[in-house]
């Protein structure tokens, strides 16, 4: 009995070693970052965490420090689909709409807000980013808005 008890202590100091012999296939932690906690979570091939960033790439810093922290013991898979940059239903698709149409969609949204960065804009109106900066400009030179310099 207790040789055989000493035998699996040993085994398990040797496996403890060579942590590719197990794979997580789903696990829930709680991941202290600089300025909050962040519940994240790996199931069924996907990972989530709370963090705002998460929502919007699908990727965060947590996620990806928990890919080389757990380097050894995650599934191919758990390192492969959150290295993608963002999933396919992410990607905007810049809309094609008139000049005209996107100055009035772009006037709204000022009406509508307090401070907006070009690229907000252009991230919710699906505009070309250049568009955006330029639609701006104009309004500015007619002093339908301001525009903060700092704010590209
Ligand atoms: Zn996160």
């Amino acid at each position: 009995m207790r040789s055989s008890l000493i035998g699996k202590i040993e085994k398990a100091k040797r496996y403890a070693q060579e942590p590719g012999r197990v794979t997580l296939s789903s696990f829930t932690a709680d991941f202290h970052g600089d300025n909050a906690n962040h519940v994240i979570s790996y199931a069924e091939g996907k990972w989530q965490c709370g963090c705002d960033f998460f929502s919007q790439w699908g990727i965060c810093s947590h996620s990806m420090a928990l890919q080389q922290m757990l380097a050894g013991m995650l599934p191919k898979e758990a390192l492969a689909s959150a290295m993608e940059p963002q999933s396919e239903e992410k990607v905007t698709v810049l809309r094609e709409i008139s000049r005209e149409q996107a100055k009035q969609e772009v006037q709204q949204l000022f009406w509508s807000r307090r401070t907006l960065y070009y690229s907000d804009i252009a991230k919710e109106l699906r505009l070309d980013l250049e568009l955006v900066v330029d639609i701006c400009r104009e309004l500015e030179e007619n002093g339908e808005v301001k525009v903060d310099e700092s704010a590209l």
